[in-house]
């Protein structure tokens, strides 16, 4: 029975209400006059449910999908603006036991070079990082309770946090380990995290378990209810995300909004991000082995329906994807990116020997964040490196409060412009600096309140003069 409140997956993810739903949105693939309803909710961006959302993503009538993208953008627009969160993946080891067929870091690979970071590792990666300009970090790790026991990651985030180089800090660490108990999350909210990461991979039971023959991770219920105790644990800020590719995308996009459903129902505050990373290659994994990868016109859709669907929630896309392809959904709904990001474990502070390969996949954006940064500032974009709603205690609810105010620009747009301003002055190329100015002057007019205008204004002067780390 399908229960958005239950705390079993089985209930609130349940397969009959997605079948369901599939059959539903099938059937009223070209009734306008409910597409037209629907659109016509999501106008009042507060969002619509997963069975709506379906409806959208079936619909291929051409005037109706432009409606779609039209609203995408203007949502996208209202809550997020021209701002894009910047970060960077750190992976601390590859390390585990788990048998996911998609994974290079599977246990059965032996081809793959097996390593983990030591404490001093983790520093020289770190300082690094931030001498690219990095603020905030996804730090990632395979399960493995005799390499990478709870004790390693608490020990990690605690030398990350302390490590100030230069003009340098990471100000925010968020954590992408495997599922856990509520004892486990709750150390790992006090040792400050900022999200924790986990994904679903697939929502479909099934082929779940097919996915994940050995290992913990099997356990399809002990996964899909670890967002529920990571929120028990104290944990505000989760982010969900499915790897499309694995099953059929629409199951796949059903069950993501059911998640995020049920966390606000059963939880009181839904996810803070979603994920949509695509299979890549990688060493043991070929994606052509996987039947249900997507096109690049499928994810575009994608993003843009989940932007409609939950507005509040951040969605955040990696260097898996294609400049272009990234250029594009960046327009539709997505507000986080990685930047020069390096996916073996290791390799910021010195680069990864050739005949060594401990990469989780391919990137295929594998640009500086330099140039990144550069690119996206040619699009009209603002990188930002804001950490402050973590750093001002705005997680969970508080977070979302402010989101749904409306002041959010007054936020947001000030701490994008200081954090790039920082940003600019401790890092950029000439070029990019020079881009970054003209932006921020610009930009700077687009703060609704006047007093905080001028406060911001006031706080770049001093940025200039060497000051750092001011937030709203
Ligand atoms: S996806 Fe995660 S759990 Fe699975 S093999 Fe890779 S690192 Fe391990
Ligand atoms: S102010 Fe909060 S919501 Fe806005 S960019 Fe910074 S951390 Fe994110």
């Amino acid at each position: 029975m399908y229960d958005v409140k239950s705390k079993k997956a089985e209930e609130f993810i349940n397969h009959e209400e997605i079948l369901e739903t599939l059959e539903y949105a099938r059937e009223n693939k070209n009734n306008k006059e409910l597409i037209d309803n629907i659109l016509k909710k999501a106008e009042e961006m507060k969002g619509i449910s997963h069975r709506e959302a379906l409806v959208l993503l079936e619909c291929d009538l051409e005037e109706e999908l432009q409606k779609i993208y039209d609203l995408a953008i203007k949502i996208k627009e209202r809550f997020y603006g021209n701002r894009i969160v910047m970060f960077a993946p750190l992976y601390l080891s590859n390390y585990c036991v788990n048998g996911c067929v998609y994974c290079p870091y599977h246990c059965v690979n032996k081809q793959i070079t097996r390593k983990k970071l030591s404490q001093e590792d983790i520093r020289k990666e770190v300082i690094a990082l931030q001498d690219m300009g990095h603020k905030r970090l996804a730090l990632e790790a395979g399960e493995d309770p005799v390499n990478n026991p709870l004790e390693y990651i608490l020990e990690s985030i605690h030398t990350i946090y302390s490590i100030k180089h230069k003009n340098g800090a990471i100000r925010r660490v968020n954590v992408n380990i495997a599922a856990t108990t509520v004892e486990n999350y709750r150390k790992l909210d006090e040792a400050g995290i900022g999200t924790y990461i986990l994904f679903q991979e697939t929502y479909h039971k099934e082929n779940y378990e097919m996915l994940h023959p050995t290992g913990p991770k099997h356990n399809y219920a002990y996964h899909t209810e670890a967002m529920d105790r990571a929120m028990e644990g104290g944990i505000d800020d989760v982010g969900v995300g499915v790897l499309f590719g694995l099953n059929m995308y629409r199951y796949d996009f059903a069950g993501i909004l059911m998640h995020a459903e049920h966390l606000e129902a059963a939880m009181g505050v839904g996810p803070h991000t979603l994920s949509v990373p695509r299979i890549r290659p990688a060493n043991d994994i070929d994606p052509a082995t996987f039947q249900n990868s997507i096109t690049d016109d499928i994810f575009e859709k994608i993003v843009a329906i989940l932007r409609i669907a939950v507005p509040y929630t951040g969605i955040i896309i990696s260097t898996r994807e294609s400049k272009t392809c990234r250029e594009k959904v960046l327009r539709l709904g997505v507000s986080q990116i990685s930047g020069g990001s390096k996916t073996s474990v290791g390799g910021y502070a010195v680069p990864e020997p050739e005949e060594e390969n401990s990469a989780q996949f391919d990137v295929d954006d594998t640009r500086t964040l330099d140039e990144i940064v550069n690119w996206l500032l040619d699009m009209g974009h603002i990188p930002s490196f804001c950490t402050a709603c973590y750093r001002e205690g705005r997680t969970g609810d508080r977070f979302m409060t402010l989101v749904k105010s409306g002041q959010i620009a007054n936020c947001c747009q000030p701490n994008a412009l200081m954090t790039l301003k920082e940003y600019l002055e401790d890092y950029a190329s000439e070029d990019t600096r020079k881009k970054g100015e003209a932006l921020i002057k610009h930009e700077l007019t687009n703060i609704p309140n006047e007093k905080v205008h001028k406060l911001a204004k006031d706080n770049l002067e001093r940025i200039k003069e060497g000051e750092r780390d001011f937030r709203f």
